[in-house]
């Protein structure tokens, strides 16, 4: 039985969309970009959303618009993936890695220690789609105002640390009765070919920023500076009589074009009556079948404030070291099943290891990744294949634990 990883979900209102956008005359930024923005404001109720080309084109846009510089430091988890960190590093400014805890996610602890008066953003992950502690976070940027030193105007404004929510795993999460979107002062959800909600390539910001900032202003701003800074895009200078436009940002060209938006448009429409549920469900099988296995410690997926997106079932195998979880992943793709690992703590990688990171000083990230294993998880997963899955990974275990 040949199992793949996390194949997109593409059903009949998907294809419509996409057709409609093709028949329509106009396949670049225009209406469905609109609709798409619209559904994502009313699921997550964060009013100002900006949909672009990617996760981490969104995230060097802010850091953009935030003016970090060189001087300035972000605080990331060092067990992501690269994107968290290269968006950072493209920005020009200075990645710090922490540690993380046993749920995958940022440590607070390790957030409090690394703050300097150079710190200008925290960016924690929601991995897997398990929101990290946002309350904490939050207070902690607003405890340590007074070490606080901008060096922009934006940051002069915000005066404090600016808290982003990296929910590339985490559309549909919740956290305390709200959703992704509405708990940090601004939230990136990757619409990536393997996330939970597709556009093949894309990304969504959310914006939800304190007072004095006006949040349609800046979407204003950031949609304009999202299009090389001009003031009118192609859509609007597309009618007849409405050539003139202006340069008035030295913008980005990071724009999601219609015809892609139109596929999450169609994803939307079933992402959280239908979608989301069967990720749930499909969590749930496999925490019911490991729960009888002693070798097995399940993912976090629900607690009195969390619910998870179920973006990534990660497993991990008790006691197994490196090697031996290399081998149960050989062992499962002999029977064709696709598995992964989330992730190679960022110090594992040549350009994070060649700028000084070392895999010694972050012993939670490493103990995590050394016996993790992804299973599938996503709506086509027929109940015969999750059989097939469990068994075999469990035919697996056994076999190289014995
Ligand atoms: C996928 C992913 C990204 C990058 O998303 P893109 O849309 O591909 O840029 C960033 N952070 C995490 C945690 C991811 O898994």
């Amino acid at each position: 039985m040949k199992i793949p990883f996390s194949p997109p979900y593409i059903n009949d209102a998907v294809k419509n969309e996409v057709l409609d956008s093709l028949d329509s005359g106009w396949i670049t930024t225009g209406p469905k970009v609109k609709l798409l923005e619209q559904q994502i404001a009313e699921q997550t109720k964060v009013p100002h959303v900006l949909c672009v080309n990617s996760w981490t084109s969104g995230a060097m846009l802010i850091f953009n618009w935030m003016g970090l510089g060189p001087e300035d430091e972000v605080i990331i988890p060092a067990y992501t993936y690269s994107a968290t960190a290269l968006a950072v590093i493209h920005s020009g400014a200075k990645p710090v890695l922490v540690d993380v805890g046993e749920d995958f996610n940022i440590s607070l602890e390790a957030i409090e220690k690394a703050i300097t008066p150079k710190t200008k953003v925290i960016m924690p992950v929601d991995i897997a789609g398990w929101p990290c502690d946002y309350d904490e976070i939050n207070q902690l940027a607003e405890r340590r105002k007074a070490v606080f030193n901008p060096s922009s105007e934006v940051q002069k404004k915000l005066g404090r640390i600016l808290v982003i929510s990296d929910a590339a795993h985490s559309i549909g999460a919740t956290y305390k009765g709200k959703k992704t979107g509405l708990l940090t002062d601004i939230t990136i959800f990757s619409l990536h070919a393997v996330k939970n909600v597709t556009t093949a390539e894309g990304g969504a910001i959310c914006l939800n920023l304190p007072e004095p900032f006006k949040n349609d202003e800046l979407y204003a701003t950031l949609r304009c500076y999202s299009l090389n800074g001009q003031t009118k895009d192609a859509f609007s200078k597309s009618k007849a009589g409405s050539w003139r436009y202006d340069i008035i940002y030295p913008g980005l060209k990071i724009n999601m074009p219609d015809v892609l938006a139109a596929i999450g448009v169609g994803q939307m429409q079933t992402y959280e009556s239908e979608v989301l549920p069967r990720r749930v469900e499909i969590f749930e099988y496999y925490n019911r079948f490991f729960s009888n296995k002693h070798w097995a410690i399940a993912p976090p997926s629900k607690d009195e404030d969390k619910a998870s997106s179920c973006h990534l079932y990660a497993l991990r195998i008790k006691n197994a070291t490196e090697a031996q979880r290399d081998a149960i992943i050989a062992y499962i793709s002999t029977k064709d099943v696709a598995v992964n690992v989330h992730f190679q703590p960022l110090p594992l990688l040549t350009v994070f290891k060649t700028m000084g990171f070392n895999i010694a000083d972050f012993p939670v990230a490493f103990d995590q990744y050394k016996n993790e294993i992804s299973l599938p998880i996503y709506p086509q997963l027929s109940e015969i294949e999750l059989n097939f899955i469990v068994e075999t990974v469990s035919a697996a275990v056994e076999d190289v634990m014995a």
